[in-house]
């Protein structure tokens, strides 16, 4: 427990200086990947959809779910992006998105509101999306996000999909238990990490590094 609170407070550190470099090496064995993450937040009524301790908390419980698999992340760039992106409705709002990715990370858009494109009405919590017309690949993260979503759809951006097993990651299910990813989950992850890092698209920033 204690460790883990120790960890905790570390990343918390971490996220709160987000926007402004150098930070302190973080206890990542340095053969290990570290993903970028830049975080674009739509206004809202002139404020940022959500705060920086909100972002900062869906990041450190997806590093803390995927550390153990030798998948790390890391949060290195923090933008506002215009009102009109905060209510995301139909596919043209969140390929419009696509305008605002950054090269080698993974892009995250938190938003206020995310509305599902095939059941209109139904809202979602968050979603991985590739946008048809650029090929760009990012996460859309609701404002109505619990803390775990961004875990949840990082394995969507590392390949993995839906299951009904309760208490999977990739499940709606959930009974209180540990969540968990199961041992073929897992060698998916690793291999798509593998493949970012191979492809360049997003490359390892190892700790410690300059920022944006
Ligand atoms: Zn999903």
């Amino acid at each position: 427990m204690l460790g883990d609170r120790s960890m905790r407070a570390a990343y918390v550190v971490v996220a709160s200086i987000a926007a402004s470099a150098p930070r302190a090496a973080l206890a990542t064995p340095e053969d290990e990947p570290v993903f970028p993450i830049a975080i674009s937040v739509a206004k809202k009524d002139g404020a940022p959809a959500r705060d920086d301790d909100w972002i900062a908390t869906q990041i450190r419980e997806a590093d803390a779910f995927f550390g153990p698999l030798g998948v790390h992340f890391r949060w290195t760039l923090r933008k506002e992006i215009a009102e009109e992106h905060a209510e995301i409705h139909v596919r043209a709002d969140r390929d419009a998105l696509a305008a605002h990715v950054e090269k080698n990370v993974i892009d995250v858009f938190v938003v206020a509101r995310l509305e599902d494109i095939d059941e209109p009405g139904r809202y979602r919590k968050g979603v991985a999306w590739t946008s048809k017309p650029t090929g760009k690949r990012f996460i859309i993260l609701s404002g109505e996000a619990f803390p775990t979503v961004l875990t949840h759809e990082l394995g969507h951006f590392f390949g993995i999909g839906h299951t009904d097993v309760p208490d999977n990651l990739m499940s709606y299910v959930r009974t209180g238990g540990t969540v968990f990813v199961d041992d073929a989950q897992v060698e998916r992850i690793q291999m798509f990490s593998k493949r970012f890092l191979a492809t360049g698209r997003l490359p390892d920033v190892g700790p410690p590094r300059r920022f944006f």
